[in-house]
């Protein structure tokens, strides 16, 4: 380096050389772990390195994206979008905010009932015999041991859903908020959570016994009460769309996308999602409502499905109708469904 700071005073000859600083992102646990590492090796350079938060990289450079930190609606049915950068006039907003999408609706005084979920998935080391194949294994869905088996590069990968008593809802979050700059960062994982279904899996797929775990996943997908996403405009709030609640978001994306552009274009949606519809919820669908469902709607992903079963948890909520207490004194038991 001190070459090239004297090279053009030397000879003369511009090289082009400056000095703007460096930003290294971490976006992963490990990566920071990996940071921390280096720089207890590094004190002998003179160069200072240190940790900066999201914030400051913005501040260094200001291309990054930009949060939407508020929403107001305008006079004429439009949307001022405020962000770091400035103000963004809109005709129509969607909502796409995954676990923050909480965050953006209160910019508008709405309570999304979408709550994280941890969700964990363990990865292996090289299985030889899935080394061994020919052709890439297909997916394995074990509905009574509620996971999914399937190859990752030459090991395999197996993610559980936990009963609804053991899974972990990040509540936290609903109560105080996503703590500001959560990115792509990891929960703490907890194999002992899913050690009935790693067992299961065994017997099913023997290799796993011998195979070594070198990576437990733990994040956070989120979850709507029925564990449906919540797509198109909101009731009650003019150009306002959600795309929201997704807990298979990644195979949803891309269909969800031209679904809601195909309506925006056309006016009108191409085919029918009601059970999708946003408006399904309301006041009446509260945090312990929330809770509960998102506890049981987790817990029952891969339980039998029956026609017109009733699921009670969360139930009831507090819109019973006027019948509600008579009936319940003379037996009834349900009307509850979903
Ligand atoms: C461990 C794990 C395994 C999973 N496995 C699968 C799987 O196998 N298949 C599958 O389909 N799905 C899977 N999922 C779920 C899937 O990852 C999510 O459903 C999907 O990522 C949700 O997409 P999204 O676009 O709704 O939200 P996100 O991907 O969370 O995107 C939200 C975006 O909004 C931005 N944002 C938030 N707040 C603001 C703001 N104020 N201003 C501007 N931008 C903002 C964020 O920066 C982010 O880019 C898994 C999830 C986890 C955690």
């Amino acid at each position: 380096i001190k070459l090239y700071e004297s090279l053009e005073a030397e000879t003369g000859q511009a090289v082009g050389f400056h000095q703007p600083g460096s930003v290294r992102i971490a976006s992963t646990a490990a990566r920071v772990d990996e940071m921390r590492y280096q720089m207890t090796r590094t004190h002998w350079h003179v160069t200072p390195q240190y940790f900066i938060k999201p914030e400051k990289v913005q501040e260094l450079f200001p291309d990054s994206p930009a949060p939407v930190t508020a929403l107001t609606p305008t006079p004429d049915g439009k949307w001022d979008v405020q962000t770091p950068h400035g103000t963004i006039r809109a005709t129509r907003i969607v909502n796409t905010a995954g676990f923050w999408a909480r965050e953006v609706g209160k910019m508008m005084g709405l309570e999304h009932p979408t709550i994280p979920v941890h969700h964990q998935y363990v990865v292996t080391a090289t299985v030889p015999e899935v080394k061994a194949l020919k052709k890439e294994l297909a997916v394995i869905r074990d509905l009574e041991g509620s996971y999914y088996l399937r190859q990752e590069r030459d090991g395999l990968l197996f993610g559980p859903y936990e009963k609804m008593e053991k899974m972990v809802l990040q509540d936290s979050w609903v109560r105080d908020g996503v703590p500001p700059g959560f990115g792509k960062e990891l929960f703490e994982s907890d194999l002992d959570r899913i050690m009935e279904h790693i067992e299961m899996a065994m017997e099913m797929v023997p290799v796993l016994k011998k195979a070594d775990i070198i990576n437990v996943v733990s994040g956070p997908i989120t979850y709507t009460p029925d564990l449906l996403p919540m797509v198109g405009p909101h009731q009650g709030v003019h150009n306002y769309w959600t795309a929201i609640g997704f807990g298979y978001g990644v195979i949803h994306a891309g269909g969800i996308g031209k679904f809601l552009s195909d309506w925006m274009r056309n006016g009108e949606p191409p085919y029918d999602l009601i059970e999708c519809d946003p408006n399904r919820y309301g006041r009446w669908t509260n945090v312990p409502f929330m809770c509960a469902k998102a506890r049981e709607s987790y817990g029952f992903n891969n339980v039998v499905g029956y026609p017109k079963e009733e699921r009670f948890a969360g139930r009831p909520t507090c819109r019973t109708s006027g019948v509600y207490e008579l009936l319940k004194d003379k037996g009834s038991m349900g009307f509850h469904a979903g």
